[in-house]
């Protein structure tokens, strides 16, 4: 089977049991019992998997502050996945006019405007605004939570344009930072090898934009600065699925948001990431929609308790 096949095959399966629910727009749905039910026991598993950096949990709104957003820089490097917020903010004359364009299935949305609000593309950013000061001594982790907005549309199923990351960030020096991550994806590889995922942890980089993106990209790459963990799902012949990655950010975000470590640097940050929603549909395209019907290993890892 081709690739689209074989993703357009893995969508009708997962619309036909109900995992997913079609809402009118590529890599939007909604998402059934079954599917959260599995969300649920993945998301605890990997909780309890990294119980041990004892991380301060955070949790925050899809939406970011524009100022917020400008301090990452998201905008310099990834516009193309980029969303802002248009809200209405006329007056009774604008209102007619946009009922106008409305009423002749016009784009009326384009009579809204910028409302200070960006769509969060990354489950991490708000934190670093949160942790802003002086770090103890070791440094800090934290547990974020978060729905991500990218606007990649697609018929893939397993490229959303919202989903949910569930990260955990350290903070601290580059040396603290750099064994974050490393030690965290070998632990992240076990578990999701404990639920039947066949896992490689290659070197990647991120879809920097343009030109100058490409020199960013190699640059990531040459510096070992982003791993992930990649799974099959479309057959051994396709291109295997990111669903995890683990990045050293440097000082990028410690300098924009004025984060120093226990001696007065500017802190080093690193975040593993699990993109929940791309876990939960490898375990259907892995084991089928039916979980009662899940290898007895398998769902007794996830439902210790039936
Ligand atoms: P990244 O920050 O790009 O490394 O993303 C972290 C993780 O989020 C990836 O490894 C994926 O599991 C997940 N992810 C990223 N983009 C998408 C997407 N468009 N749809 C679903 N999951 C995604
Ligand atoms: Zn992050």
């Amino acid at each position: 089977m081709s690739l689209d096949g074989a993703v357009a095959d893995l969508r009708r399966r997962l619309l036909a049991a109900g995992v997913l629910a079609e809402l009118g727009e590529p890599g939007v749905f909604g998402l059934g019992g079954a599917f959260t039910r599995v969300f649920d026991a993945v998301d605890a598993l990997y909780v309890a998997a990294f119980a041990h950096l004892r991380a301060d949990v955070w949790r925050f709104p899809p939406v970011e502050p524009r100022s917020l957003f400008e301090r990452t820089d998201y905008v310099a490097s990834f516009p193309q996945l980029t969303g802002s917020i248009g809200v209405f903010a006329g007056g009774a004359a604008e209102h007619a006019e946009l009922l106008r364009v409305r009423a002749e299935d016009g784009r009326w949305e384009d009579l809204l405007v910028p409302g200070g609000l960006m769509m969060g593309p990354a489950a991490c950013h708000p934190l670093y605004a949160v942790i802003g000061g002086t770090l103890p001594v070791g440094g800090r982790n934290y547990d974020v939570l978060g729905s991500c907005f990218r606007h990649e549309p697609s018929p893939d199923p397993m490229r959303l344009q919202s989903f949910r990351m569930h990260e955990f960030v350290h903070a601290g020096t580059a040396a603290s930072a750099t064994a974050h991550r490393d030690e965290a994806l070998p632990r992240l590889a076990a578990m999701l090898g404990s639920l039947g995922l066949e896992v490689a942890d290659v070197p990647a980089n991120d879809p920097f934009f343009g030109r100058t993106g490409k020199i960013l990209a190699s640059n990531q790459r040459h510096q070992a600065l982003k791993f992930e963990l990649v799974t099959p799902v479309y057959g051994d012949d396709a291109p295997p699925v990111a669903i995890a990655s683990a990045n050293y950010h440097e000082d990028h975000f410690g300098t924009a948001f004025g984060i120093f470590d226990a001696e007065g640097g500017v802190a080093r940050t690193a975040c593993v990431g699990l993109g929940m929603e791309r876990t939960v549909l490898a375990l259907f395209a892995r084991h089928g929609m039916t979980t009662s019907e899940w290898p007895e290993p398998v769902r007794s890892v996830l439902w210790p308790h039936g």
